[in-house]
C-alpha cells in the first residue's frame, strides 16, 4: 500500500472522499465545521504538491435525488452550502459541480488546473451511492488520476464512493489520507500491537450496541471496565436488584455468557459497586448513592458512584493502553456527570504518565470535549460506527479496498 506523505501529486488530479457529513443550522450555515478542519491536511498536500482536488461527500440522508434538488426540495442536503466556508479554510476558490459526473462536471473535473479544488454534488442523492453500484463507481473512478480515501467515518459502508471505486484503481494509485491513516494506525495500534496492561472502558446505554465489541474486547484487554446504563443489564445478571434502572431484559442470559467467558479468558471485569440513583430520569431528580446490585423500588441508576470511581480510577491509573467508548452515566445532566468526568480526567493522568489512550464513539468524545480534555488524550477517533466495527473485529470494506492490492473489478482498473 502507497503512502500519501510519500506520494507526489505534481499534475495529478486527486479524486479524494472525504466525510463533510457536518451539521448546519436553519440558516445552512455550519454548526462545528471538525469534520472538514480534520481532512484539510490531505487536500493541503495535495495542493502543496501542485495537485488538483475532487471533493466527493455524502452530507445528510436524503430521501430524494438529484432532479428533486434541482426543483428545490432536500436543498438542505446540497454540499453547495459547504463551498463558502470550504474556500475561506483553504484560501482558494472552490469550483462546485452540479452532479457527481455529468459530461459538464466530467469536464470541469478534467480540465482542473494544478491549485484547484472542485467540489461535487452529495453523493447520496443518489441511489447507486448507497447501494454500492459498480457502474456508478466506475463513472466516479473516471473524475481523477488517484483515489484517496479519508473518510474514516464511513469506511465501515460498502458504498460506491467509499468502497467500489477503489476498484477501479491500481495498488498504486490509491493510498489513505492523513486522518484515515491516523485512525487506522491507532486502531490498530491497540489492537494488535498494544503494551499490556490493556484497560477497555465500555459504556453508554445499552449492552445491545456493544456486545460484539465486548466479544472481541475478551480476546484482547486485561480488564475491562463497564459503566452506565448497560452495567445494569450485568448487575441483574448476577441477581442484583437494580430498581428502575435501565435493562434489556432479552441480554440477561448474554451477560451471563460473557462474564463466565471473561472468568476463563481471565479478563478482569469492573462492574460499579455502587451508583448514584435518582428517582426520575431529569437534572432536578432526587439523588443518592447506594451500592448498585440494591438499588430501591422506583429509583434508577443514572451515574456510578464514589466507590466505583475509586475502583475504576485505581485501574486506569496502572494501565498502559486504555480504549474508551461510552460515558459511565447521564453526563449531560450535572448531577450525574461526576463518574465520566472523574473517570476522562483519570484516563488524561494515565496518559501524561505514559499510557496510550483512544478515545471513540461519539458520546465519550462529546464527553471529553465537554471537559476540555481532547488534548490529554492520545488520539480521538472521528468514527462512531466505524470505530466499533473496527474493534469488533470485522474488516471495513473502505480500508479494505485501498490495502487489497488486486483491483478486484475484472475490467478497466486504471
Ligand atoms: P451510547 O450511545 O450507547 O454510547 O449511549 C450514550 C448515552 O447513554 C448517553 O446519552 C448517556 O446519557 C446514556 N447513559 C449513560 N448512562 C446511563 C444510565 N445509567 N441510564 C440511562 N442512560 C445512560
Amino acid at each position: 500500500m502507497i503512502s500519501i506523505d510519500k506520494f507526489k501529486f505534481k499534475n495529478i488530479r486527486a479524486l479524494i472522499r472525504v466525510d463533510f457529513n457536518v451539521p448546519l443550522n436553519e440558516n445552512f450555515e455550519i454548526t462545528d465545521d471538525t469534520r472538514i478542519r480534520s481532512s484539510l491536511p490531505t487536500i493541503q498536500k495535495v495542493l502543496k504538491d501542485g495537485g488538483a482536488v475532487i471533493l466527493m461527500t455524502h452530507f445528510g440522508r436524503p430521501k430524494s435525488n438529484l432532479q428533486s434538488v434541482k426543483l428545490g426540495a432536500e436543498e438542505k442536503y446540497s454540499t453547495r452550502h459547504l463551498l463558502a466556508p470550504l474556500s475561506e479554510m483553504l484560501g482558494c476558490e472552490v469550483i462546485f459541480g452540479d452532479d457527481c459526473g455529468s459530461e459538464p462536471t466530467y469536464k470541469l473535473a478534467k480540465n482542473l488546473q494544478s491549485g484547484q479544488v472542485l467540489l461535487l454534488e452529495n453523493t447520496r442523492f443518489y441511489a447507486e451511492e448507497t447501494q454500492g453500484d459498480e457502474e456508478f463507481a466506475q463513472m466516479l473512478a473516471t473524475l481523477g488520476d488517484v483515489y484517496i480515501n479519508d473518510a474514516f467515518g464511513s469506511a465501515h459502508r460498502a458504498h460506491a464512493s467509499t468502497t467500489q471505486v477503489a476498484h477501479y484503481f491500481a495498488e498504486d494509485k490509491k493510498m489513505f489520507g492523513f486522518l484515515m491513516k491516523a485512525e487506522v494506525e491507532n486502531a490498530e495500534k491497540v489492537l494488535h500491537s498494544a503494551v499490556h496492561p490493556l484497560t477497555a472502558i465500555v459504556g453508554g446505554a445499552k449492552v445491545s450496541d456493544k456486545i460484539l465489541i465486548l466479544e472481541n474486547l475478551l480476546n484482547i484487554a486485561n480488564n475491562i471496565i463497564i459503566g452506565g446504563g448497560m452495567a445494569y443489564t450485568f448487575i441483574k445478571a448476577q441477581g442484583g436488584q437494580i430498581g428502575q434502572s435501565l435493562i434489556e431484559e432479552d441480554k440477561l442470559d448474554l451477560a451471563t455468557s460473557l462474564l463466565k467467558k471473561a472468568a476463563e479468558k481471565n479478563v478482569q471485569i469492573y462492574l460499579p459497586v455502587d451508583s448514584v440513583v435518582a428517582d426520575k430520569f431529569a437534572p432536578d431528580a432526587n439523588s443518592k448513592t447506594q451500592e448498585s446490585n440494591h438499588i430501591d423500588s422506583g429509583w434508577m441508576g443514572l451515574d456510578i458512584g464514589d466507590q466505583a470511581i475509586k475502583a475504576f480510577s485505581e485501574v486506569i491509573i496502572q494501565s498502559k493502553t486504555i480504549l474508551w467508548n461510552g460515558p459511565m452515566g447521564v453526563f449531560e445532566m450535572e448531577k450525574f456527570s461526576k463518574g465520566t468526568a472523574t473517570i476522562a480526567k483519570k484516563v488524561a493522568e494515565a496518559t501524561k504518565q505514559g499510557a496510550f489512550s483512544l478515545v471513540g464513539g461519539g458520546d465519550s468524545v462529546a464527553a471529553i470535549n465537554s471537559f476540555n480534555l481532547q488534548d490529554d488524550v492520545s488520539f480521538i477517533s472521528t468514527g462512531g460506527g466505524a470505530m466499533l466495527e473496527f474493534f469488533e473485529g470485522k474488516k471495513l470494506p473502505g480500508i479494505e479496498a485501498i490495502k487489497s492490492t488486486e483491483p478486484e473489478m475484472p475490467h478497466s482498473a486504471k
